[in-house]
């Protein structure tokens, strides 16, 4: 049997002196109190660790603590020990003829699961079993196969350079943790999952990649930091969509950061950084060139001068300064915001429309105006280009591409009783 120390449970008697010990004397910070009626007790949890001190104070005559404390004084109550399934642990010490106070689990604080051995089976300590209230069953992990959409003449592939992971905080900006932790779950370091999708881009005129993910050169210590997991990146998406790097004509930045852009370039074997589509021609907003090569402190972690100067130097750059057409049916908006220069690329074909919105719209959970980035430069920018573009979204049912949701490649972005949703759209 796996068990974890939980919690230590101590009997108090009078909470205002408890209190001037753990709280102010030792400087512990104590959680609200939570009631547990079918005990009448009240449960004041103090994190130490990974386990707590629990303080006891009974809410009634009759309760377990108020006996405790009328026979032997305040202190020690009992100790508790986690375990993953209660009833196969009661079950073991039946079988073994342990003497237990609960032969059944029943509720405990926080929705657990508890149930007590007798003290004299635990050599005078009182024992509690708990089983914590069941997580929600984990989210079934990314599907991260290439996804094929047509759009009239154009043939689009939601491709992936693997999953990353980024601050929940600084990736929902004002938006409180209680909110954003339901839609996407951190982890133990507040990390949340990200995919990187690049999409491909296909025509007469030839083949076109929209970012190309984080690629290869990031160092050991930046890769544990961003959580960096490349076990399926662009290499393998690529090659099952029968998509030769050296085949695309064209790539397409929408804005110059490393989850974008890193892997435009590549080292060959003797370590040179080289253009990873050995036959593009690469498109590079000359202003949002401008603000990665000048990089402040601000935004400097996101800009590495690797991912794009040897572009320049390997003289593979189109520059271009405004709003337009790259290629038929691909036309870059700057949106600001993000940076300064950061665009989304509308996809447009007799009649239909996609948008590519890169980080404006980051993941699913992102459709909500005022759920903003924490890394934008210019966050009223996003909130007003934002505002617009998603009612117009909305109405004219673009086909929305999000390029960092680990979980959706595309979907409809749909009104219902003023709620917003993302419908989605798996491709083919
Ligand atoms: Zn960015
Ligand atoms: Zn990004």
């Amino acid at each position: 049997m796996k068990a974890i120390l939980d919690h230590v449970g101590i009997a108090v008697q009078d909470l205002g002196q408890a209190l001037a010990f753990y709280r102010d004397a030792l400087g512990l910070d104590i959680e609200a109190p939570e009631e547990v009626a079918s005990q009448r007790v009240r449960a004041h949890f103090v994190p130490v660790g990974a386990s707590n001190l629990e303080l006891l104070e009974a809410t009634a005559p009759d309760s377990a603590i108020a006996r405790f404390v009328e026979k032997r004084g305040p202190g020690l109550h009992h100790i508790t020990l986690r375990v993953e399934d209660i009833r196969a642990a009661l079950a073991r010490l039946k079988a073994r003829g342990i003497r237990l106070v609960d032969e059944e689990p029943r509720p405990g604080a926080e929705g657990a699961l508890v149930a007590f051995v007798h003290p004299s089976a635990a050599h005078g300590v009182l024992l509690e079993l708990k089983q914590p209230r069941a997580e929600r069953p984990p989210a079934p992990g990314p599907d991260l196969r290439p996804q094929r959409f047509a759009l009239g003449a154009l043939r689009l592939t939601s491709v992936n350079d693997g999953l990353f992971r980024l601050d929940g905080g600084a990736m929902f900006g004002v938006v409180p943790r209680t909110l954003w932790e339901r839609k996407m779950p951190p982890d133990d370091r507040n990390r949340i999952l990200l995919a990187m999708r690049p999409l491909v881009v296909e025509a007469g005129w030839g083949r076109l990649i929209v970012d190309c993910g984080a690629g290869d050169k990031m160092d050991a210590r930046s890769a544990e930091i961003y959580g960096l997991d490349r076990r399926r990146h662009l290499d393998h998406a690529l090659a099952e969509a029968g998509l030769e790097a050296a085949s695309f004509d064209y790539v397409l930045a929408t804005h110059l950061h490393f989850d974008h852009f890193g892997g435009a370039t590549a080292r060959d074997a003797g370590g040179a950084l080289r253009p990873r589509f050995p036959r593009a021609t690469y498109f590079i907003r000359r202003a949002e060139w401008e603000d990665a090569t000048h990089p402040h402190e601000r935004n400097r972690a996101s800009y590495l001068a690797d991912d794009f100067v040897p572009l320049e130097k390997a003289g593979v750059v189109a520059f271009y300064d405004a709003d337009q057409e790259i290629q038929p049916g691909v036309r870059v908006v700057r949106t600001g915001g993000h940076t300064g220069q950061h665009q989304i690329v509308y996809l447009e074909s007799e009649g239909q429309t996609a948008v590519f919105t890169a980080d404006l719209i980051p993941t699913t959970a992102h459709v909500q105006d005022p759920w903003i980035m924490g890394y934008d430069l210019f966050p009223m920018e996003t909130l007003a280009f934002k505002k617009r573009f998603i009612r117009e979204a909305i109405e004219r049912e673009y086909l929305i591409f999000f390029e960092h949701d680990p979980y959706v490649a595309a979907g409809y972005i749909r009104e219902r009783d003023g709620k917003r949703i993302v419908e989605p759209a798996p491709g083919g």
